[in-house]
């Protein structure tokens, strides 16, 4: 599967706004964002002009996609996925990015990272419902349990990530039991519950030009 490869710091300098996307730097001095809020490149300073509305809707479904670390593709089949669903299209499509398995797993705080949550879930380190599932884009339902597999609990990486998780943090409908490393998906996230800035609304207008 293909994935971006080059600085995950330029992606939040290029969207104007702190992602997180690198787990527990983005909460310290070392942030990139915080030293260099200005766009990357040569003129990054000095460029400014109006946007069209084709540019802000294409920012804003920058910001969604690079939020939950997909490439264009990935990104793309979510969108279509959620248009064959009842209810609002952007509405649905948030969800679905919310449910993966690895967002999931990061929100529990099980992982430092988004990025580090896909690769621990690739590399089976999570039960769901007591099966191994290593598919980081597995959409888990609600009632799902999530826990940390017997022989990975011993993984500094994600005892040290679960240290550090304030249980007051945790969005509404996830449940945490820090002792037994294992989590649950109570209901399924509503809009106003999605910790999302972006706008989905203009998503769904930019996919239908
Ligand atoms: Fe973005 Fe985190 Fe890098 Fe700061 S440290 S620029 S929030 S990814």
């Amino acid at each position: 599967m293909a994935r971006y490869t080059g600085s995950v710091c330029k992606q939040c300098r290029r969207e104007g706004m702190k992602l997180f996307l690198k787990g527990e730097r983005c909460f310290s001095t070392k942030c990139s964002f915080e030293r260099r809020g200005y766009p990357p490149g040569q003129h990054g300073q000095s460029r400014r002009f109006k946007q069209s509305d084709f540019g802000l809707q294409l920012r804003e479904k920058q910001k969604i996609r690079r939020s939950y670390g997909l490439v264009e593709r990935q990104f793309r089949n979510t969108y279509r996925k959620a248009t064959g669903e009842r209810g609002v299209t952007g509405e649905n499509m948030l969800i679905r990015l919310e449910t993966r398995f690895d967002n999931i797993v990061f929100r529990l705080g099980m992982a430092p990272s988004l990025k580090a949550a896909r690769q621990l879930v690739g590399h089976g380190h999570f039960l769901l419902n007591g099966r191994k599932v290593n598919i980081p884009s597995y959409l888990v339902k609600p009632g799902d349990v999530i826990q940390v597999r017997e022989h990975s609990r011993k993984l500094e990486i994600i005892h040290e990530a679960m240290r550090r998780v304030r249980e007051e943090r945790l969005v509404s409908y996830l449940s945490l039991d820090k002792a037994r490393m294992e989590g649950v998906l109570l209901t399924r996230p509503k809009r106003e519950e999605i910790p999302m800035t972006g706008n989905e609304k203009l998503v769904v207008e930019l996919y239908s030009r």
